[in-house]
């Protein structure tokens, strides 16, 4: 028996219709090329691997290796990788990676931000997340929980949620209730032409202070008369912004 470890953010999923659901909405197929992070215990690897016939996994905890290595099926197409997965190089798995994980919630973020700079290779990844956070990485303009990380996230994907999970899915149950998201890269031909690092910093300053306005927040990096050239309104906030607004204020950061 493996005891689960809190450091490595250690929820093993047990229910098996959550399990069926997460596999079907994966829809794993024949010659997918499935990457999962934190396999665990293999709750979901071993069924997509069923479904697809091959699978790369990546763990952190090296027990967990070893447990996978005496799980797996004789002749399986099931590569176990020991690696911390916030270091690893995704360009290096081929195209069209399909990523799936129940992911520790302790590195969600800096994770998902990780492989958003892989989303050239990508064709689309499928996450168990905190449903708060998952909320906030689906949320609409206008919205309480429309913020930062809904703009960063929906600026390179369509985000999706398709349900939540309760606490007592998993083993140890986690304090908080979690929720499964599709996230499908975006056409880059169809992504305004941006500096990321100018996006995020516009993204973030812009809501620095939720009940301020963008002349408030904004001040320093673009200009009142900046944002009424592109009929924005300096007395807008960022949470009525779209995404495509955040780029056209980028822009005029750029310039
Ligand atoms: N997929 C399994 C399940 O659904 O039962 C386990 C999910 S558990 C929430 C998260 C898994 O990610 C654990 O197996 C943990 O050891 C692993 N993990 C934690 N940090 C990691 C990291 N930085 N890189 C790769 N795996 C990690």
């Amino acid at each position: 028996m493996h005891r689960p470890r809190k450091r490595f953010g250690q929820n093993f999923l047990h229910d098996p219709n959550i399990i069926r659901r997460i596999v079907g909405s994966i829809a794993p197929q024949a010659g997918d090329n499935l990457l999962e992070i934190g396999p665990g215990q293999g709750a979901l690897t071993f069924p997509v691997l069923e479904a697809c016939g091959k699978l790369t996994a990546i763990e952190l905890d090296r027990d967990l290796v070893t447990l996978l290595n005496e799980k797996k099926p004789a002749n399986a197409a099931l590569t176990i990788i020991s690696q911390d997965a916030l270091k690893a190089d995704f360009s290096g798995f081929g195209e069209a990676l399909r990523v799936i994980g129940n992911l520790p919630y302790n590195i969600s973020s800096p994770l998902l931000f990780h492989l958003l700079g892989y989303a050239a290779h990508i064709r689309d990844m499928h996450f168990m997340l905190q449903k708060e956070v998952v909320d906030r990485m689906t949320a609409a303009p206008g919205s309480k929980t429309y913020g930062r990380l809904s703009v960063m996230i929906q600026a390179l994907c369509r985000a999706e949620k398709l349900f939540d999970v309760p606490p007592g899915a998993f083993f140890p149950p986690p304090a908080v209730d979690s929720s499964i998201v599709r996230l499908v890269p975006r056409d880059p031909a169809g992504i305004p032409a941006h500096d990321p690092a100018v996006f995020a910093k516009v993204v973030s300053q812009s809501f620095s202070q939720r009940r301020k306005t963008l002349r408030n927040n904004l001040k320093g990096l673009i200009s009142s008369d900046a944002m009424e050239s592109i009929g924005l309104s300096p007395s807008e906030r960022a949470e009525n912004l779209s995404v495509d607004d955040f780029f056209r204020l980028s822009a005029l950061a750029d310039g």
